[in-house]
């Protein structure tokens, strides 16, 4: 585990949990309900990868894809003022892209190894991963193409990890599932190209009092273990 990078989430419970932060080299998935906070931690850590090595970031860039139109650069500004970071500098070390479908999506990562270097950009955000693809590939006609591109998206974001040593990290919905997984009648869409396409799967879920729970499953050195956050004014918190 030695020399092995990580971004802070700014949030203590949440970085003993991963022990440490955000992997970097290593695809990272949230999962969660409408409203468990998976946007909020991707506005987040956009801004932690900018501070530098000595207060959780890497002094480095994030490429923001954002494929539900839920960016919102006055968030971003609030996150930044918080962390003691000019709210306008930190919004330009966020590169923003739109994606408007699927192929949209693919190429904008393709299009990435172009100027992640020139830009310093050690984190990707995909928000949300699956979205297009499943409104796309309607019914289980389609299944076995969606899979199958969706296999070559996850791909690419491995090679770009590893290639460019920095984080991914993309958000994935829940669906109602025909058994229980986990102890929970929900589960992370994609089946089982999401689930072994990824090193670091953290569900996040809505708790009493406006509280958050993380978990992390299917992972193959963490326990599977829960912490609490919050989400404020000042972003996601302890
Ligand atoms: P999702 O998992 O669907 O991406 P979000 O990350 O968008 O969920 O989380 C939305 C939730 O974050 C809101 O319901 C609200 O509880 C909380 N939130 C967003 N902005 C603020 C804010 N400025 N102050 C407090 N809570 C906020
Ligand atoms: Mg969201």
């Amino acid at each position: 585990r030695k020399n092995i990078e990580y971004i802070s989430t700014g949030v203590k419970s949440l970085d003993d949990l991963l022990e440490g932060g955000i992997e970097v080299g290593s695809l990272t998935e949230l999962i969660g309900e409408f409203g468990a906070g998976k946007t909020q931690l991707c506005h987040q850590l956009s801004v932690i990868v900018q501070l530098p090595k000595e207060k959780g970031g890497l002094g480095a860039r994030a490429l923001y894809i954002d494929t539900e139109g839920t960016f919102r650069p006055e968030r971003i500004i609030q996150i930044a003022r918080a962390r003691g970071l000019e709210p306008e500098k930190a919004l330009e070390n966020i590169i923003y892209a739109r994606a408007y479908n699927s192929d949209h999506q693919m190429l904008l990562v393709d299009e990435a190894k172009k100027y992640i270097e020139k830009n310093n950009i050690r984190l990707i955000v995909v928000d949300s991963l699956i979205n297009h693809f499943r409104s796309e590939y309607p019914g289980r006609e389609n299944l076995a193409s969606r899979q199958q591109k969706l296999n070559r998206h996850i791909s690419q974001l491995h090679k770009l990890a590893s290639l460019y040593n920095l984080a991914v990290v993309v958000t994935n919905q829940v669906m109602a599932a025909p058994d229980v997984f986990f102890g929970n009648p929900l589960r992370p869409a994609g089946g089982n190209i999401m689930a072994h396409g990824f090193t670091y799967r953290i569900w996040l879920r809505k708790a009493k009092e406006g509280k958050r729970i993380a978990r992390i499953i299917d992972s193959p050195k963490h326990a599977e273990k829960e912490a609490a956050f919050a989400i404020s004014e000042d972003g996601v918190t302890d």
